[in-house]
């Protein structure tokens, strides 16, 4: 997904386009922040997980894990 982004994509829905981020099973909830992060956009660790999120957002990490059991 670096390459898609030094290829000129700019929104997480063009590297998506690029790489297939989003359109797997996770729907781009693991890796869609860490594209975002990318980006350029505002992201934080998580306190439970440490995994990078979009500041303000639930963990997608987190939220996935629930939606697991
Ligand atoms: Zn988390």
């Amino acid at each position: 997904m670096i390459k898609a982004i030094q290829a000129g994509a700019k929104t997480f829905e063009q590297v998506g386009k690029r790489t297939g981020v989003g359109t797997g099973p996770c729907g781009g909830r693991r890796c869609g922040s860490l594209v975002r992060g990318m980006l350029g956009e505002p992201v934080e660790n998580c306190k439970d997980c440490d995994w990078p999120m979009l500041v303000g957002a639930t963990c997608p990490r987190c939220d996935y894990a629930k939606q697991e059991n």
